[in-house]
C-alpha cells in the first residue's frame, strides 16, 4: 500500500477540529484577492482618482447642479431630489457620508448629485452592449447544471431586466470553497478540501462551517464604491455541500434536478440584488418596505440569517423573491401574494424558469 501524499500545507488534521483554528490556518483567497485587485484598485479607486481630480473641480462651478442643490432650500425642491435622497438603496453608503461628514457635505451632495445622475446613461450603454455582443460568461460552461445559462439568463429576465441590474455577466468558480473570517480576510478551500474538513468536524460546527461559506457576490457591492455606476459581473462560488433536499420551494421538484435550480436561483438572487440597490425608485422602494414589513415570516429561510438588521433583511428579501419569482412562482404566488403581485406589476419582464 503505498503512502498517502502530506500536503505542505495540511488544514484538516484531526487535532484541529475546530472550525477557528482551521480558518487561522488556512490560506488567504487568492481569487477573491484577484478580484479585490481587479475591480476596487483597478476601476473604482482609478475612477474615484479621476472623480477627485478633474470631475468634482467642474461640478463646483456648475450652474445646473449648484441650481439643483439650492433648490432644496426652497419651498418647492427639484423632484431629483427626492430620488437622491430617497431612492436607490446603492447612494446609501454616500448618504451615510454626509450625515458623519458634515463638514464635507456640499462635494459629498454634488457627488451624490452626479452618481445619481450617471445611472441612466449606464443602462442606456449596457442594454447597447448587451444587444451587440451579450453578456460574458466564464466558467459556467462546464457545468451542465449552468452550460444553457446565457440563453436562459435573456429569455427569464430580458434585455431591459439585465441593463437596469447594471449585469455585465457571470463568472463562476466552481471549485472554491471562499469563508469569510472574523479578521477580514477571506480564506480559500478546494471542493475536496472543505469536503476533509467537514468530515473532521463534530455535526455542528460543520453545519455552521457551511452557512458561513459565500455562495456569491454580487455586483452591486462594486457599485455601491464607485462614482458612478458600471457595470460589473455576478461572481459565483463552488455550490458542493449545499444542503438543498429540505428547501420547502424546492419540494416539488425532482431530487436530481433540484441543484440545478438552486444555482440557477442563485443567479437570479443576485440579478434581484442589482435590481434592488439600483432600479428601485423612492416609490417602489417604499412599497418593497412596506411589504416586507407587512408579511410575518421571510420568503425563504436563507433570510432569517439577516433578521437582526432590518436593511439587509429587506434587501435579502427582496433578492431571494426574485429566486422564487423565477424557479418557484407558484410557490411564491400560494404562500406571499402581495410579494408575487409587487413583482408583477414593477418586474413585468421577468419571466418563470419553466413554462
Ligand atoms: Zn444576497
Amino acid at each position: 500500500m503505498s503512502e498517502l501524499p502530506i500536503e505542505p500545507n495540511l488544514i484538516y488534521q484531526s487535532d484541529q477540529a475546530n472550525p477557528d483554528q482551521i480558518l487561522a490556518n488556512a490560506s488567504v483567497s487568492e481569487i477573491t484577492q484577484g478580484i479585490v485587485d481587479e475591480y476596487y484598485l483597478g476601476v473604482v479607486c482609478s475612477q474615484r482618482q479621476d472623480f477627485l481630480r478633474s470631475i468634482l473641480p467642474r461640478l463646483r462651478n456648475d450652474s445646473k447642479y449648484q441650481q439643483i442643490l439650492n433648490s432644496a432650500k426652497s419651498s418647492s425642491p427639484d423632484p431629483l431630489l427626492q430620488e437622491v435622497f430617497q431612492g436607490q438603496p446603492a447612494l446609501n453608503n454616500l448618504r451615510r457620508q454626509i450625515v458623519h461628514d458634515p463638514a464635507n457635505s456640499d462635494d459629498q451632495l454634488l457627488e451624490l448629485l452626479y452618481k445619481h445622475l450617471s445611472y441612466k446613461p449606464a443602462v442606456n450603454q449596457q442594454r447597447e452592449s448587451i444587444k451587440k455582443d451579450g453578456l460574458s460568461f466564464q466558467g459556467t460552461s462546464e457545468d451542465p447544471d449552468f452550460d444553457d445559462v446565457p440563453r436562459l439568463l435573456f429569455r427569464v429576465f430580458g434585455v431591459e431586466t439585465l441593463a437596469r441590474a447594471l449585469v455585465s455577466g457571470v463568472r463562476y468558480y466552481p471549485d472554491a470553497v471562499i469563508i469569510p473570517t472574523d479578521g477580514g480576510n477571506e480564506k480559500q478551500f478546494s471542493r475536496a478540501e472543505f469536503r476533509k474538513i467537514l468530515d473532521s468536524l463534530p455535526v455542528e460546527a460543520a453545519i455552521q462551517l457551511v452557512n458561513r461559506k459565500v455562495r456569491a457576490l454580487t455586483s452591486t457591492v462594486f457599485n455601491e464604491d464607485t462614482t458612478s455606476f458600471l457595470p460589473f459581473p455576478v461572481i459565483l462560488f463552488a455550490f458542493t455541500d449545499s444542503d438543498i433536499q429540505n428547501i420547502p420551494y424546492l419540494s416539488k421538484v425532482d431530487t436530481r434536478k433540484r441543484m440545478r435550480i438552486m444555482k440557477i436561483g442563485t443567479v437570479c438572487h443576485e440579478i434581484g440584488h442589482g435590481l434592488y440597490s439600483l432600479s428601485l425608485s423612492s416609490k417602489t422602494l417604499k412599497e418593497w418596505e412596506d411589504i416586507s414589513a407587512s408579511e410575518d415570516r421571510p420568503v425563504t429561510e436563507y433570510v432569517k440569517r439577516y433578521c437582526d438588521n432590518p436593511d439587509l433583511r429587506q434587501e435579502e428579501g427582496f433578492a431571494e423573491s426574485v429566486r422564487l419569482r423565477v424557479t418557484a412562482p407558484d410557490y411564491l404566488e400560494d404562500n406571499f401574494p402581495r410579494v408575487a403581485n409587487y413583482f408583477t406589476r414593477n418586474f413585468p419582464d421577468i419571466q418563470p424558469l419553466q413554462k
